[in-house]
């Protein structure tokens, strides 16, 4: 069995945990997303942000990947730059959807799927809807009993809105511009300095990561699950944040955390 067909039918909790350190010959490209890897999930995710330790230790991974480092998530890109701050690693927010803001038509018919969520939110109190540039997402991450419930009254996506497609995250369903997603943006930061010519290593917990690890894959890298989660494309599992963590400093090279 190749490690390929093994990565697609193992749970990628049967996965092993990922290499602690690259050849030298093969540097890594890294691509971390943020919420389940990075930070643990809050009710709030407003309330989540980096510890002064963690962006310490994303200035030492930055160093030692030679700035190779990048930061692929669903947030918008205010939201990134209040985690982010002045920390200098580069991030890419909305799964790489940003240019659709620029569409009128997928404008248009972001704004009826809009209109439909809040009402939806409005009905089953508990969930709210946030607007993002180039996408708009239902959280229901204080009521996730509702999931099936909600998920029967979405919108669908019928030739009307045909610019969009449907993302079913953690406590989340997500409408964001079809052709765009995390795969893309690995692809097009791959294509510049100084992630070209690296292994293109892919890192996160949810499905919309499962594009990130197969461009990483058919790069010849590869993607590591975070969690629970059933993966599909990951060669690697890391069990929780706190994992993640610890394979970071191993990473970056913290003799402490070698043991
Ligand atoms: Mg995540």
């Amino acid at each position: 069995m190749t490690s390929s067909a093994i990565a697609r039918s193992a749970p990628s909790t049967m996965l092993a945990p990922p290499p602690s350190h690259w050849p030298a010959a093969q540097p890594w490209a890294l691509f971390l997303d943020l919420d389940g890897t990075l930070c643990a999930y809050r009710d709030d995710p407003a309330e989540v942000a980096l510890t002064p330790a963690q962006r310490a230790l994303l200035r030492r991974l930055q160093q030692r990947l030679h700035g190779a480092l990048c930061v692929l998530s669903g947030r918008s890109a205010a939201d990134l730059a209040r985690i982010f701050g002045d920390l200098q690693i580069a991030h890419v927010g909305e799964h790489g959807a940003a240019a659709a803001a620029a569409d009128v038509l997928f404008l248009a018919q972001l704004a009826r799927v809009e209109a439909a969520l809040r009402t939806l939110s409005t009905d089953f109190p508990g969930t709210w809807v946030e607007r993002k540039p180039s996408s708009c997402v239902l959280h229901y991450r204080r009521v996730p009993q509702l999931a099936e419930c909600l998920a029967a009254r979405l919108p669908g996506l019928d030739a009307s809105l045909d610019r969009l497609r449907r993302l079913d995250g953690v406590c989340v369903f997500e409408f964001a511009a079809r052709g765009s997603d995390k795969g893309s943006a690995l692809r097009a930061q791959m294509q510049t300095a100084p992630f070209r010519g690296r292994v293109a290593v892919a890192v996160g917990d949810d499905v919309t990561d499962e594009d990130a690890f197969a461009a990483a894959r058919a790069l010849g890298g590869f993607g590591v699950a975070v969690g629970g989660r059933a993966s599909v494309q990951a060669g690697f599992h890391l069990a929780d944040t706190a994992a993640v963590q610890r394979w970071l400093q191993q990473l970056a090279g913290d003799s402490d955390a070698l043991d």
